[in-house]
C-alpha cells in the first residue's frame, strides 16, 4: 500500500503538469484533460450522420498496462484488437490510452470523480436535445456497471461489447445495453446467448453470411450505435480490421478465402502485436 507521504513524493512538475510514477510499471501519468472523446474514427462517424455524437472511453486492452482490463481477453481478440486498428495503431493514441489506465489504477477514485463530471455535462447537453452515447469500454472490458450508477445521466444511452456473459444477466440500468462478443474460445457461451434471446457480435473474413448457426444477422458494420440494433438473438456481423485481417486463431470467422489466407498467416509465423516504444514524459520506454 502506497503512503501519503510515498504517493505524494512520486509527484514531479513536468511543463507545469503534475505528473506521477505509476506504481507497477515505473512509467510517469498525468490527469489528462478528458476522459471521453468523440469522434476520430469511421464508425462513430457514421453515429453521427443518423444523429448520435458517441463519446468513447480508450484504455490500453487486455494486459498491455501492466494491469489486466479484460479478463476474458483470447489470444485471437487481443491480437486483433482495434488497439492497432485505425487511430489506436499510432504511437501517441497508445500512450494515452496507457496514461488513462495508469490513472484509473493508481487514483481510481479521481478517475471516476472526474469521468461523472463529463457524464454530468454531457446530460446536460442531451437533456438540451443532443443524442448522446456512450461506450466505456472502448478498447477494454470492464464492470462500469458495478462503479457508476448510469440511471443517474437519465438522458444520455451507454452500450457495450463484453466477453462476459453474465453481465447480459445482471439487473443493469435502463439506459445501459450490452451485446456478446463471440471469440475462439466462448462460442458455446455466445450459441447460448443468442438462445436466450441476448445479441452476439461476430467478427468475418470475409463476406458477412445471411445467418450464422440460424440467427439472423445484422449489419454492424453500418454503425456502432448497438442499441439501436433488433433485440430478440441477432447477430451483429462485422468485418476484421487492423491485425484481425490475419487472424490465424478462430477469432474471425473465415469463409474458404479467408482460411486459406489463416493457414498462410499462420505458416508465415505471425506473432502478436507489441506496443511501439516511445518515452512518456521522461520515464522508461513502454
Ligand atoms: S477485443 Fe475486447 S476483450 Fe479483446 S483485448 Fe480488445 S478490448 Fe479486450
Amino acid at each position: 500500500m502506497v503512503t501519503r507521504n510515498a504517493a505524494e513524493a512520486r509527484k514531479r512538475e513536468c511543463r507545469g503538469i503534475s505528473v506521477q510514477t505509476d506504481s507497477l510499471t515505473g512509467l510517469y501519468w498525468w490527469r489528462p484533460a478528458e476522459l471521453l472523446r468523440s469522434g476520430g474514427d469511421a464508425k462513430t462517424s457514421k453515429g453521427e450522420s443518423l444523429g448520435w455524437t458517441t463519446y468513447i472511453l480508450y484504455l490500453a486492452p487486455s494486459d498491455l498496462s501492466g494491469r489486466q482490463v479484460c479478463a476474458m481477453a483470447s489470444k485471437g481478440c487481443r491480437f486483433a484488437c482495434l488497439f492497432t486498428a485505425g487511430r489506436g495503431g499510432m504511437a501517441t493514441t497508445q500512450l494515452l490510452r496507457l496514461n488513462k489506465t495508469f490513472y484509473l489504477y493508481e487514483d481510481r477514485d479521481g478517475f471516476l470523480a472526474q469521468l461523472e463530471s463529463e457524464l454530468d455535462a454531457l446530460n446536460l447537453q442531451a437533456r438540451r436535445g443532443k443524442r448522446i452515447a456512450i461506450r466505456l469500454n472502448g478498447t477494454s472490458d470492464l464492470p462500469w456497471h458495478l462503479w457508476l450508477d448510469m440511471g443517474r445521466w437519465e438522458s444520455l444511452v451507454f452500450y457495450d461489447y463484453t466477453k462476459f456473459a453474465n453481465r447480459l444477466g445482471h439487473d443493469l440500468a435502463p439506459n445501459y445495453s450490452l451485446t456478446f462478443s463471440r471469440s475462439e474460445s466462448n462460442e458455446a457461451q455466445a450459441l447460448d446467448v443468442l438462445r436466450s434471446g441476448g445479441n452476439v457480435a461476430v467478427v468475418f473474413g470475409d463476406e458477412l453470411p445471411a445467418t450464422w448457426h440460424g440467427f439472423p444477422l445484422v449489419q454492424g458494420d453500418a454503425h456502432d450505435l448497438r442499441f439501436l440494433d433488433p433485440k430478440g438473438g441477432h447477430v451483429v456481423g462485422l468485418t476484421a480490421k487492423g491485425s484481425a485481417k490475419g487472424d490465424a486463431s478462430g477469432f474471425v470467422v473465415m469463409g474458404d478465402v479467408g482460411q486459406a489466407w489463416a493457414r498462410e498467416s499462420e505458416r508465415a509465423g505471425r506473432s502478436l502485436p507489441v506496443l511501439a516504444t516511445a518515452p512518456v514524459a521522461g520515464g522508461r520506454a513502454a
